[in-house]
């Protein structure tokens, strides 16, 4: 048995035989002589390419629209783009003029997009591997090399692969692959997002390690632990299939009777079908600004509220709770303009640009907020802001509130005034938690952030991952204060957090009080069976122990029973 560890990108667990991708390389023929070169037969050979490329990525964006949803078929909408922009369209078709075949034309030409994209941070690199996808499409048309089919794989398939472009990823039949393992990407990259939404397990970033595992090996992924395990024992099989348990529809308590909400976060109106299959109790948290992406201008007030409406009839006896627009930090969205700033965790982000640059964009979402708790499901909305730190701000927001309604009001439309909470994300929101608390209906706890401001850890550089760790004391303090704040004002209060999905925290956040758990929804059905497995009274003598710890290291060994 050997391990090697990545990104878990996808939480889920696989077993089966490993098998390589590795696209056919794209040779180019050597350079001819510029003067032998016909331009005219390469500007047709070109356009013939585009042609072709843009069928193929229409069929793609069809495919993955009705296996994965329309959001995650948006990325195609990009790569349609891409092989349209006029830049790329002009510096191909000036070098063909200048004596280039149209291959080398497309090679030279997207490679110093690619370069352009890889210099930049976070999301926007990862654009680069979209673009590698739409030159692979131009360049095996141009050379008539014909695509590796992804879509029959054999049954047990774990793929195995130096990097997965979207593309390639929407065309896997999750029924056939248990699992993916690839040496290059991020948790952000597209193709680990479509991963996600088709539930096949993932674990990417796994380095050069990977080269070595042989084809046909057995191998688990445990996109959960983050690792790739080449002929893995009994014990470490289950150890990883703890994710696996049973789905329970409804409403869960602990052994002794205690109720806690499981909700699902989403971002994308095609997650919602899989979170109601997985069990979720309605939604802990929509990142409405997964909406804002991959386009070339905001969704208007009607696209959102339809958005929000479809919410709202997936789980038509549930809470769902709608985050206003969270842009900003690692959150970038090219047609808002962002202000460029040295430090953008720490700058305008979230609930600070809603109230300032981007209170036009804050009222539209508001309207389509308040239009739609008015409607038949309308009841169960409840609305909180991102990144709150002040206690101004939220009065702020409660008065624009007031005001958007006015303004229906006078235009005759209907609205009502949701249930509003606020996420506690900065350890100022968890000082003030009482505050915030008295004026509003809930508070929901964001550990990624808040364990990156309480310990001044980059949540996204992996040099400082140690520190980034919800099990800090500190961590675990600012989320107690947070709880017994909220319940003193007679709150509800959740966690939407990473840390809420992992089922080995539950009877710890059982403990500290938590009324609601929100996750991805593959994490669901585990924490719903550890929840009745827990006994809350002898959760709440753990979370004391725990809170008494001073490092980590103690933590750890007190949830382990070690101590
Ligand atoms: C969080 O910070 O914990 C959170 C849920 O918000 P996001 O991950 O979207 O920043
Ligand atoms: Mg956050």
């Amino acid at each position: 048995m050997r391990a090697l560890t990545g990104v878990g990108s996808t939480p889920l667990s696989g077993v089966g035989t490993a098998r390589w991708y590795r696209p056919t390389a794209l040779e180019l023929p050597a350079r001819p002589d510029p003067a032998s070169v016909d331009s005219e037969a390469e500007r047709e050979r070109f356009e013939r390419a585009r042609n072709a490329a843009r069928e193929a990525i229409r069929r793609a964006r069809d495919r993955a629209a009705e296996t994965v949803g329309e959001g995650e078929a948006a990325v195609f909408e990009a790569h349609e783009q891409f092989l349209d922009d006029p830049q790329l369209v002009d510096a191909i078709e000036g070098s063909i003029d200048d004596g280039s075949p149209a291959e080398h034309a497309v090679d030279d030409a997207y490679a110093d997009a690619i370069a352009q994209f890889e210099g930049m941070e976070g999301r926007m690199a990862e654009r680069a591997d979209d673009l590698r996808d739409v030159r692979d499409r131009l360049l095996r048309a141009l050379l008539d090399v014909a695509a590796v089919d992804l879509g029959s794989l054999p049954e047990g398939t774990v793929l195995l692969a130096d990097r997965l472009t979207p593309s390639d990823t929407a065309e896997l039949d999750p029924e056939a692959v248990a699992g993916i393992a690839t040496a290059t990407g991020g948790r952000t990259s597209h193709a680990a997002i479509i991963a996600r939404s088709l539930a096949i397990p993932a674990v990417v970033g796994v380095g050069d390690g990977l080269d070595d595992i042989p084809e046909g090996a057995t191998v688990l992924v445990d996109g959960e632990a983050g690792e790739v395990v080449v002929d893995p024992d009994e014990e470490r099989r289950a150890a990883a299939s703890d994710v696996d348990a049973p789905v329970v529809a409804a409403r869960v308590s602990t052994a002794d009777g205690r109720e806690i909400e499981v909700a699902a976060n989403v971002g994308r109106p095609a997650e919602l079908d899989p979170a109601a299959e997985r069990g979720a109790d309605g939604i802990g948290l929509y990142r409405t600004e997964f909406l804002f992406l991959d386009r070339d201008a905001p969704p208007d007030e009607d696209e959102q509220f339809a958005a929000i409406t479809a919410a709202l009839q997936a789980f038509p006896d549930e809470r769902v709770v709608v985050r206003t627009l969270d842009v900003g930090g690692d959150k970038q969205v090219p047609y808002l303009d962002l202000p460029e700033e040295p430090n953008p965790f720490l700058g305008r982000r979230g609930v600070r640009l809603s109230l300032s640059d981007h209170a036009d964009l804050f009222e539209t979402q508001l309207r389509a907020l308040l239009r739609a708790a008015a409607t038949d499901a309308g009841d169960a909305l409840a609305v909180m802001v991102p990144m709150v730190a002040r206690v101004e701000e939220v009065e702020d927001v409660l008065s624009r509130i007031e005001a958007v309604a006015a303004t229906l009001d006078t235009e005759g439309v209907d609205y009502e005034i949701p249930d509003l909470g606020a996420m506690v994300e900065t350890p100022a929101a968890s000082y003030v938690a009482g505050a915030l608390a008295d004026r509003l209906d809930f508070l929901s706890i964001g550990t990624n952030d808040l364990t990156q401001y309480v310990m001044a850890a980059d949540r996204e550089n992996d040099g400082v991952a140690d520190l980034h760790d919800p099990l800090h004391p500190a961590v675990l303090r600012a989320v107690d204060r947070t709880v017994t704040a909220a319940h003193a004002c007679d709150a509800w209060v959740g966690m939407c957090g990473e840390m809420a999905g992992d089922p080995d925290l539950t009877e710890l956040l059982v403990g500290l009080g938590l009324d609601e758990l929100s996750m991805s929804a593959v994490t669901v059905p585990a924490v719903k069976a550890r929840i009745r497995e827990t006994d809350a009274e002898s959760a709440a003598t753990l979370a004391e122990t725990v809170l008494a710890c001073e490092t980590r290291a103690a933590v750890v060994a007190r949830l382990d029973g070690v101590e």
